[in-house]
């Protein structure tokens, strides 16, 4: 069995993106950094794709893991994990 998927937090709540370095957080409207969104999907307070749902987040994701040659298996997770994120579960769908 392939060990399952357990990203090293904190990492993004809207793509799943692990944060490490400072750089990698998003910021807020008064510059600080955002702890739970990466500077891909938030910057100055506002997303930088407001009005991305969450299908098409999961497809660029996956379009971007393929990119990185990542294991099917872990693309699968990642897919059923984006949905649960901060961002997407808080909506009502
Ligand atoms: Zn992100």
């Amino acid at each position: 069995m392939v060990s399952t998927y357990q990203p090293q937090g904190p990492y993004c709540q809207s793509c799943s993106m692990p944060m490490q370095k400072p750089e990698d957080f998003g910021t807020n409207s008064n510059g600080n950094q955002n702890q739970e969104y990466c500077r891909y999907c938030y910057q100055n307070g506002n997303f930088t794709d407001p009005d991305i749902t969450v299908e098409q987040m999961i497809e660029k994701c996956v379009d971007i893991m393929k990119k990185m040659n990542l294991p099917d298996m872990q693309i699968e997770q990642v897919k059923k994990y984006i949905p649960m994120l901060k961002r997407w579960s808080t909506k009502s769908v």
